[in-house]
């Protein structure tokens, strides 16, 4: 495959119930995915997934806002984490969107800490999901201030930031302990991320759908999937200055580098 789209959600509906449509669209347009858990279920069901199909690969974790009434229990995700399609542990990590009191900061915190200790002992990458409040960076500070304290025993730890909205100091901070950033659908219609997006080197962008979320320009409004993954490569080209091949290219090459797929 040309592509990757390195986070979608084919176990989320309405992806679910076309299924063998998706698979279909992204065989023509030569898209590969790694589709994300973000409970128990649905990471079990991109492990399913993901052993269908060869261009398929699977993350399992628990996001912090989504279903919080889970009764967690990492050991169930680290058993996941082991099986061989299984290329990252997430999406985990900080959302503070919506409003987080200390007592949510401290219970996210505690949640992804847990996440990172399994990506450190399976020696896989971690898929992060970091949302901070409206116009500021605070979910990314918190969790760059985690992970760089454990970078420090533990030069193994690596991952993604995926759907990256940070600025260039967050994205100085992540290059700096080996982390990539990945762009998705609003690239496309918005200029807000250009600037960083020239910014971080070409060898540590990734690019991304997370379908059925946030479709790109020419299908906005439509339910997103990953073989439009292919607008966001053309974007980020456009961006750089680079042609689409080069950006694909590059893109495969990271993602073998980080997930090993
Ligand atoms: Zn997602």
């Amino acid at each position: 495959m040309k592509y990757i789209d390195i986070h979608s959600h084919l176990n989320l509906e309405p992806l679910k119930a076309d299924h063998e449509g998706v698979i279909i669209r992204m065989v023509e347009n030569n898209v590969s995915t790694i589709t994300i858990g973000v409970d128990y279920e649905t990471s079990k069901e991109a492990i399913e997934i993901a052993e269908k199909y060869d261009f398929i690969w699977a993350g399992v974790g628990l996001h912090p806002t989504d279903n919080t009434s889970e009764d967690f229990d990492i050991s169930k995700y680290e058993t996941l984490a082991q099986n061989s399609k299984v290329v990252c542990i997430g999406e985990c990590g900080l959302d503070y969107f919506r409003g987080a009191d200390e007592s949510t900061k401290e219970k996210q915190k505690e949640l992804f800490k847990r996440h990172i200790e399994v990506a450190i002992k399976v020696g896989k990458p971690l898929m992060i999901h970091a949302r901070p409040s409206k116009g500021s960076q605070d979910a990314y500070e918190d969790a760059l201030e985690i992970l760089e304290s454990y970078k420090k025993e533990h030069n193994n730890l690596f991952g993604n930031f995926h759907f990256f909205v940070g600025d260039i100091t967050i994205a100085t901070r992540a290059l700096a302990i080996g982390f990539t950033m990945s762009f998705d659908g609003p690239i496309t219609f918005t200029n807000d991320y250009d600037e960083v997006i020239k910014f971080i080197p070409m060898e540590s962008i990734m690019s991304e759908t997370d379908a059925p979320f946030a479709a790109p320009v020419p299908y906005r409004g439509k339910t997103c999937e990953p073989y439009m993954v292919k607008e966001v490569v053309k974007k980020i080209a456009e961006i750089k200055g680079l042609t689409e091949d080069e950006v694909a290219n590059a893109i495969m090459t990271n993602a073998k580098r980080v997930f090993g797929i």
